[in-house]
């Protein structure tokens, strides 16, 4: 299968009870997200709710509409994750139909924190990461406000933790944490219908971004999280994916081992290619040494950021198997392979 278009989306009825309804992220290469709408006798429960935009509104609305829901039935919204083209217009629908949203304990902290934050604070501590990590000025955002392009999800009403069971009267959907892609990223298992809902953990042709923010921290390991996550999902047995993106598909466990060891590959890459300097490198210097979809002189600023964060984040993952050390000397850390 390969990727198309919104324009080509329609809303589907899967069977098992629940549809899936295209809802558009507008200016995003992503083209849409794919939000999930499960039957039970106390009204839908969403799965995601799609980026905070008018067209995508209507998209969501009309959507359910011709699924034969209406909007204001909505029981509850499941988010996968704190992500705008996940948790964007749960807020709405809440506002339209009273219905409680759940997120997992730790995204809805990163929320209730966002909410608390003036975006020009969130600008200023962006700009003093991406100098820690060895930016140089020309790649530095301008303008105070650099994060300020979408509000802040709207806080949950119910926070979720691992093995909680979503209240689904009637069916049974099982919370599965897989951190990695954010801290409280959950994966959905429908164990009525042997299919896992699995946000942007596991999707069919791409991979999710995993950085760590700011780059420097060095007290989460977010890379080792996800390679765990993926192992933990494709042990729950032969499951059919509906994920957040692009298609549905039928082999979870598959497709999360081949995504394990594309990273396990760009994890060997990268210290090979540490190992052959003799200089420690910045984590800037390390991203622009690395292989991304487009030449790193290519990549305007916002890109750069994301690529240093996922730059930080394989350092992270050497530096807990023992192959790699941190120099924090100076005002920014450096890397620099140990010899084995
Ligand atoms: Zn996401």
């Amino acid at each position: 299968m390969t990727r198309r278009s919104y324009a080509e989306q329609r809303p589907l009825d899967l069977g098992f009870g629940v549809w899936s309804v295209p809802v558009p992220i507008p200016g995003n290469p992503l083209g849409y997200t794919l939000v999930y709408a499960i039957e039970s006798p106390r009204g839908p429960v969403l799965v995601d709710a799609g980026w905070n935009h008018p067209e995508a509104w209507a998209a969501l609305r009309d959507g359910l509409a011709t699924a034969g829901i209406d909007v204001a039935s909505v029981h509850g919204v499941v988010v996968t994750h704190f992500h705008p083209d996940h948790a964007g217009l749960a807020g709405r629908v809440r506002e339209e139909s009273g219905a409680w949203i759940a997120m997992h304990e730790a995204d809805a902290a990163i929320v209730d924190m966002m909410n608390g934050v003036p975006s020009d604070v969130r600008g200023s501590f962006q700009v003093d990461m991406l100098r820690r990590a060895g930016a140089p000025s020309e790649d530095l955002p301008e303008g105070p406000a650099a994060d300020g392009r979408q509000d802040p999800p709207a806080p949950a009403d119910r926070r979720l933790r691992d093995g909680d069971l979503v209240d689904l009267p009637g069916r049974k959907l099982r919370v599965v944490h897989t951190p990695g892609h954010t801290p409280g990223h959950v994966c959905l298992h429908l164990e009525d219908a042997d299919r896992l809902f699995t946000g942007d953990h596991v999707l069919p042709g791409i991979t999710p971004h995993i950085g760590i923010y700011p780059f420097d921290r060095d007290d989460v390991d977010p890379l080792g999280d996800f390679l765990e996550s993926l192992t933990r999902v494709g042990e729950l047995g032969e499951l059919g994916a509906l994920p957040a993106h692009e298609w549905t598909f039928p082999d979870v466990a598959a497709r999360a081992a081949q995504i394990r060891h594309h990273h396990e590959e760009k994890l060997e890459r990268l210290l090979a290619l540490l190992a052959e300097r003799a200089e420690p490198l910045t984590i800037w210097e390390t991203a622009a040494m690395m292989t991304w979809n487009r030449p790193w002189s290519e990549l305007p600023p916002m890109l750069r950021g994301m690529a240093a964060g996922e730059a930080a984040a394989h350092l992270r993952t050497l530096e807990v198997r023992g192959v790699l050390r941190r120099l924090p000397g100076g005002d920014r850390v450096r890397f620099q392979a140990l010899e084995s």
